[in-house]
């Protein structure tokens, strides 16, 4: 568990960790101290208006106050507006990445006291202090600028952080900020072991600059990697380091049968209409990469996406599983992606009503139970309730203890996906073809075309299908191993007693708070069918679950008339995880990888990739509105070669040849 870091202020008003007994910042201005050592001695300026790549990454250890981001972030929005008043020069970066890794958090009262020192940063500081992360373990990914300025948080060590990240070869980071506090102080943050993976991370020439001038930190750096000078100190201060890496870093996190491709993305040809596609719509405008959307339906969300009031809240296990960091930082990004919709003007229905999930079976009760002994998660992430205070939160008398996640709720999913893709839009204008079902897919040397009622599309340089159940509906993608499982959502007339009702409530399906006089209830649950045709068998059976565990409750004896529903077959795996990533044909890999049937991890022959571009993003199952966002962010970070936000072992759990892996270790194929 993440604990805050106990501050306090000296006699100048700096702040003061008590545990390592040092300053944040200097007590003589440390705004022009960060911007002197940090932003100035890794000559930042210069390298955002001439880079190799569209996006800057820095990385630093110790984020503290927020100080050494917070003139990283001002500085680059100058960058942004001198390039804009000169038009755009090809070379100039286009977004900051910044990642930081922080073991112990200011709280958020004590970050804007902190920020309170820097008014020229006033503005800035009040939309991070707004969107300041809870303590959750963790890389959170936190966006400004509308994703111009990233932010990859890590809550924990620095060095447990670095070896839990996923990152290719070539590396990511183009320059260092080491800030830990004084070596004397708190020599872990120094480490060689930390230096050396820092070297993991970067990029061919990554520079680095510190505060301190220890002959110690000078000869680690240099024996991890670095070219280390001396510079001028700032202020009073002789002496502080730099530094440049000299020859290209050769780690990466993944074995090569869990490679993760880059792309070239310069066209992208996006198949799907609902939130999964949407996402990758959303993530494809952030980066200004022009993308082609091809629906079957006349409209979006016609598929699983349809239903009027969908739950948003983390499935979450009681171990810190490759599942369970998923669905937590999923949840966490996907509430800030849709209130920054908001915030942007975008509206859709929803509520932030909080969800509540009963213990209405002895195994949800010793779950839940077993995640209080546990306590892994923070208390504003999920919390415990007893049965009282679970029927207070929900307004209504149920009886039944249960697990509270304050932060979820409800959202109007058509109305979402539909602002999701009209936001793409307004950043980053899209083509887009409903009524357009693709029947094939062809790879020329140009790049793909996609073939629909005999018309031509493309080329285009790479494909994502995000099309759930018919993903498999290509000769290429035909081994895809789907498991369809067909649900029923009912909607039933509330009644004045079921309108008490103020969050959403969990038992085997959900039950939502009344919406337009109407509940959603559901949903049934039925594997191997494709039908979408609404039963009165599948109302009934949603009726009667929720009388089972109900039938006490006056909010559900009360409800009229059940008058519509709908029903959609959703994609899911057989390990309840999504699928991103590079098309991964099984006959490559058991060329490739034939030695996995032996037990040998090496000595492999090179993968062949005729699929190059092609790509799969779904199997989300009910939980789109949780997993989507932070899914699509990690899938194109990785292909546009960018910093991932999700560790290695959940890119490995979401690999889609992680079957293929699987099966080949196993000796069955
Ligand atoms: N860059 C910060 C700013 O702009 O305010 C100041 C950083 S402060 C000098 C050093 C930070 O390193 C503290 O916030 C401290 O909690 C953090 N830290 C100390 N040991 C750490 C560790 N092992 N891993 C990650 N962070 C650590």
């Amino acid at each position: 568990m993440i604990k805050n870091a106990q501050i306090h202020f000296n006699e100048v008003g700096t702040p003061v960790a008590d545990n390592f007994d040092d300053v944040y910042f200097s007590n003589d201005d440390g705004l022009a101290e960060s911007h002197y050592v940090f932003y100035q001695q890794n000559n930042i300026q210069a390298r955002l208006q001439n880079h190799d790549q569209a996006h800057f990454v820095i990385a630093e250890t110790g984020f503290g106050t927020g100080l050494n981001f917070l003139n990283a972030w001002q500085h680059f929005n100058d960058h942004i507006g001198s390039q804009q008043v000169q038009n755009q020069v090809a070379k100039s970066v286009k977004r900051l990445h910044f990642i930081s890794f922080e073991k112990y958090p200011l709280s958020a009262n004590d970050l804007a006291k902190a920020l309170r020192a820097w008014p020229t940063l006033k503005n800035l500081s009040k939309e991070l202090v707004s969107s300041y992360p809870i303590n959750l373990a963790g890389c959170h990914r936190v966006e400004f600028n509308n994703g111009q300025v990233i932010l990859d948080l890590y809550f924990g060590d620095v060095l447990e952080s670095i070896n839990t990240m996923s990152y290719p070869q070539s590396g990511v980071v183009d320059a260092w900020f080491l800030d830990g506090f004084a070596p004397s102080k708190n020599p872990d943050m120094w480490q060689q072991s930390v230096f050396n993976a820092m070297v993991d991370i970067s990029r061919k020439h990554a520079t680095l600059a510190t505060f301190t001038a220890a002959g110690f930190v000078r000869r680690g750096l240099i024996a991890a990697g670095f070219n280390m000078q001396k510079a001028k100190g700032f202020g009073r201060k002789r002496e502080m380091l730099i530094g440049q890496l000299g020859s290209a870093n050769s780690a990466h996190s993944s074995p090569p049968y869990f490679e993760q491709s880059t792309s070239e993305l310069t066209h992208v040809a996006v198949i799907g209409g609902g939130i999964a596609s949407s996402c990758i719509l959303q993530s494809l405008a952030k980066r200004g990469i022009s993308t082609t959307l091809f629906c079957q339906d006349e409209k979006p969300a016609m598929g699983a996406s349809h239903n009027i009031q969908g739950a948003v809240y983390p499935h979450l296990q009681a171990k810190n599983s490759p599942h369970s960091e998923l669905f937590a930082h999923s949840f966490l990004y996907a509430k800030r992606t849709y209130e920054q919709l908001l915030n942007n003007g975008f509206s859709f229905d929803h509520d932030w009503c909080g969800v509540l999930q009963h213990a209405v079976k002895k195994p949800l009760a010793d779950k839940h139970q077993n995640l209080e002994q546990k306590q892994l998660w923070p208390e504003q992430l999920m919390r415990n309730v007893t049965a009282s205070q679970g029927d207070k939160l929900a307004g209504v008398e149920t009886g039944y203890s249960g697990v509270f996640f304050e932060q979820g709720g409800w959202v109007n999913p058509p109305q979402l996906v539909e602002a999701m893709l009209k936001a793409a839009d307004s950043v980053n204008p899209f083509t887009h073809h409903f009524n357009c079902r693709i029947e094939q897919l062809n790879k020329t040397v140009d790049g793909w075309y996609l073939i629909a009622n005999n018309t031509q599309y493309g080329p285009f340089s790479d494909v994502i299908v995000c099309a759930g159940e018919h993903s498999d509906a290509f000769e290429q993608t035909k081994a895809l191993p789907i498991v369809g499982v067909r649900g029923q959502v009912s909607h039933i007339q509330a009644s004045e007693q079921s309108k008490q009702l103020k969050t959403v409530l969990c038992h085997k399906g959900y039950f939502t708070p009344a919406y337009l006089e109407q509940h959603c209830m559901g949903a049934t649950f039925e594997k191997n069918t494709k039908s979408r045709t609404v039963t009165e068998k599948d109302n009934q059976l949603n009726h009667q679950q929720l009388l089972s565990f109900y039938q006490q409750s006056e909010f559900a004896t009360t409800l009229g008339s059940i008058h519509s529903a709908k029903a959609a077959v959703r994609c899911t795996f057989i390990d309840h995880l999504p699928m991103a990533g590079q098309w991964c044909e099984q006959s490559d890999y058991t060329t490739a990888f034939a030695n996995l049937r032996l037990g040998k991890r090496y000595q492999y022959t090179p993968l062949n990739k005729p699929q190059q571009g092609l790509h799969i993003f779904t199997g989300f199952g009910a939980r789109a509105l949780c997993s989507a966002p932070l899914l699509s962010e990690h899938f194109i970070s990785t292909l546009n070669n960018e910093p991932r936000p999700l560790s290695e072992r959940v890119s490995q759990a979401i690999h889609p040849a992680r079957f293929i892996v699987r099966d080949l270790i196993r000796n069955k194929i």
